[in-house]
């Protein structure tokens, strides 16, 4: 009996590595396309103050249009791409996609008083090139480092701690901000906070979501503000869908929001259309009916 389950066990098993490594295969076969045939775009959901709603920056998300699939969101492929070797290319195709569109969007709206913040996955930033390919973007697309934020997951920074510290170190010489993105479900010590070159702190939308009946939550994340402003960093507010939450935050001094409440993630068209809606200040349309795309 046992050796009859432990052997269809093994089966099983090695059926679904199989699967796996072929699903992978033809995943990192699809992506190698997609990046020759640009099926990757990029949605961009825009960063609000949180005292006078005004726009500060995007989150560049990545979308793949798939010609057989639909749309394909990145929970579904970007952590398997960025373990294998098409990862760093996916990254740097991102990385200027997302700088094309805020050099263009800086055109349109006749200002440059907003950023765009791209997410880097752990091969990415641990690859030895990103510094000088970054450089070369910002040259290339004239536009000031101070304009573009990385985000790294505080998982992806504890786990490559050494490295992501120097990486991150040179980043900002450079003068690009840094962002850490998830913040809360990493469990990041004190310690490694206080030394971590960070400008951003960005509350995992997790928190966010359990403001309204969750004390603890509540508490937790009034602790993180207090904690990122004693440490003289600021802090985006991930996920915020309700007026009642956006009401808390503002509350206890959180400095920006981003969330369904005020958009979501936009394609090209519908943000263009957004930053035709804002004024020199970057006001966000305040009617009760939001932003009309
Ligand atoms: P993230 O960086 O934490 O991005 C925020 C995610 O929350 C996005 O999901 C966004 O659409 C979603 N979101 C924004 N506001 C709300 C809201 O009010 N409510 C809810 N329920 N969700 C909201 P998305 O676009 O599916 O991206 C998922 C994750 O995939 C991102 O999480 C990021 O970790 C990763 N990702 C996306 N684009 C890229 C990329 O270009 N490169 C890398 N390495 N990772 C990416
Ligand atoms: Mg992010
Ligand atoms: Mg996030
Ligand atoms: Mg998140």
């Amino acid at each position: 009996q046992a050796k009859q389950a432990g052997r269809s066990n093994y089966r099983v098993f090695n059926e679904q590595m199989l699967e796996s490594a072929s699903r992978r295969l033809m995943l990192e076969q699809d992506i190698r396309i997609a990046l020759k045939e640009r099926q990757l775009a990029l949605a961009m959901q825009p960063i609000l103050t949180m005292d006078d709603n005004r726009l500060v920056g995007f989150e560049a998300l990545v979308r793949w249009y798939h010609p057989n699939r639909g749309l394909v969101m990145p929970s579904e492929f970007i952590q398997e791409v960025d373990e294998s070797k098409e990862g760093v290319e996916l990254g740097n195709y991102v990385l200027e996609y997302a700088i094309d569109l805020l050099a263009r969007y800086t055109r349109q709206l006749g200002s440059d008083q907003f950023y765009v913040a791209v997410n880097l996955s752990p091969n990415q930033y641990m690859s030895a090139d990103l510094v000088k390919y970054l450089q070369g973007l910002l040259e290339r697309y004239r536009i000031h480092p101070s304009r573009l934020v990385l985000e790294l997951t505080e998982e992806s920074l504890i786990k490559n701690l050494d490295r992501a510290m120097a990486i991150m170190q040179q980043l900002k010489s450079m003068g690009v901000r840094i962002a850490i993105d998830d913040f809360g479900t990493g469990y990041s010590s004190l310690s490694y906070l206080k030394q971590l070159p960070f400008d951003l702190l960005k509350v995992d939308r997790g928190f966010v979501a359990d403001l309204d009946n969750s004390d603890v939550d509540r508490n937790i994340v009034t602790s993180v503000i207090d904690l990122a402003h004693n440490l003289k960093r600021q802090v985006v507010a991930e996920g915020v869908e309700s007026h009642d939450q956006r009401q808390f935050l503002r509350q206890i001094g959180c400095d920006y929001a981003q969330g369904y409440l005020f958009s979501a993630p936009l394609d090209e068209h519908q943000t263009q259309v957004l930053l035709a809606q804002l004024d020199e200040q970057l006001r966000w349309p305040d009617d009760e009916r939001g932003v009309q795309l």
